[in-house]
């Protein structure tokens, strides 16, 4: 059913602009197995869009969907205002003005840093100065005449990067671009990557499962599990008003408290509290460890003490059983075994009703 729609030259190259990628109702299957389902996403121009979630479940098929690496099963993707697959579509990917950034920098090892950022583009942009403008803008133009070996894992995935924005293109995908390098190495470049994408102005897909990284990175978050999108948003929008209990419990650390629900307020064992949603009757209120204070004293018992450094959860058997993560600064000095009060004192929440999977909340 393939039909290649356009030439097989590559697009001619041009500086780096955002062009707005949208998606409908794309489906991938490998054999019997459905990897992609009904996937519908917007990504404005010029903006980044952190797709997060846990491994295996199709960040990276979508990903070379976009790039035209994969072949939908159905569905259409628009990058700008041409459609690049669907129905009787399918442009090549050396024709969709996209770069990629993959978890390993694959440069050539005996080629110059310079060379590697200009390969592929025609001889008068290599010597036009996009190769130059490409290492300038990662912070690299000190290095153009060595070779990748003697680059460290930080430098050679800038390369890469600078590979990707010198062929000017509309949207560049990053699969895992930092999962490869140690944590502080990898804190400093996703800070870099996420200024230096902004200044290009160019629309940015990047793929994580590592949330910590899709909230710093990200515009937007894009949480996909088994195969469909459950919620795109801010990394605000995320964290305080996720949309299904599954999008609670990815994204970050979340109480699911037991609680009766009646005029605004979700009565629980550790009192009631208020409601962002109109909900009545038994709800699992979503409760983040931090908005959960714990003073000496009172019915509740602590059973562990995970010590962070920067602060301390305390897992806690409430009063009628219940396990209650309660993050607080410090150790405060809670060992196991102490009785403690639980307090909530964080803004109205948002809860699930309990019976079957009629998952409704509204945010206030
Ligand atoms: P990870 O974070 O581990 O890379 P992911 O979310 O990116 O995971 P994918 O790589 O998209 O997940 O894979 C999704 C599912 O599709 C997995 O079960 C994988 O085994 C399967 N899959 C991916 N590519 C193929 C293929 N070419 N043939 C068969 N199955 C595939």
């Amino acid at each position: 059913m393939t039909t290649i729609a356009e030439a097989d030259t590559p697009a001619p190259v041009r500086e780096a602009h955002g062009a707005p990628v949208a998606v409908r109702g794309l489906e991938k299957r490998f054999g019997a197995v459905t990897v992609l389902e009904g996937v519908d996403l917007d990504v404005p121009a010029g903006s980044i869009l952190a797709l997060l979630g846990p491994s295996g479940c199709g960040k990276t098929t979508l990903l070379r969907c976009l790039a035209g690496l994969e072949e939908p099963d159905a569905g259409e993707i628009r990058i700008g205002p041409r459609a690049v697959t669907g129905p009787g579509v399918f442009v090549r990917p050396e024709r969709r003005r996209v770069g990629m950034v993959f978890q390993e920098p694959a440069l050539f090892p005996h080629m110059t840093v310079a060379r590697n950022v200009g390969y592929g583009l025609r001889r008068h942009d290599r010597r036009g100065g996009r190769v130059d403008h490409a290492l300038d803008m990662v912070g690299l133009a000190g290095l153009a005449d060595r070779l990748p070996g003697t680059l460290s894992g930080g430098q050679q995935q800038r390369v890469s990067l600078a590979r990707a924005l010198a062929a000017g293109p509309d949207v560049i995908l990053l699969d895992e671009p930092f999962s490869a390098l140690d944590a502080p190495l990898r804190a400093g470049l996703r800070r870099d990557v996420r200024a230096l994408l902004a200044e290009a102005g160019v629309t940015a897909v990047f793929v994580t499962h590592d949330q910590e990284e899709a909230f710093t990175v990200g515009d937007r978050v894009a949480v996909m599990l088994e195969g469909r999108l459950e919620q795109v948003g801010t990394p605000a929008e995320l964290y305080e008003a996720p949309a299904s209990r599954a999008v609670a419990e990815f994204v970050g650390d979340a109480n699911l408290i037991p609680a009766h629900a009646a005029g605004g307020l979700a009565h629980s064992p550790i009192g009631a509290i208020p409601l962002a949603c109109p909900l009545q009757g038994p709800v699992d209120v979503v409760i983040r460890p931090e908005c959960i204070t714990a003073c000496p004293g009172g019915d509740a018992l602590v059973e562990h003490v995970e010590y962070y450094g920067h602060d301390t959860v305390l897992v806690v058997r409430a009063c009628d059983g219940c396990p209650v993560r309660a993050r607080v600064m410090g150790t405060q000095g809670f060992a196991p075994g102490d009785r403690v009060g639980l307090d909530y004192t964080g803004r109205p929440s948002i809860a699930f009703v309990r019976d079957g999977d009629r998952e409704a909340a509204a945010p206030a």
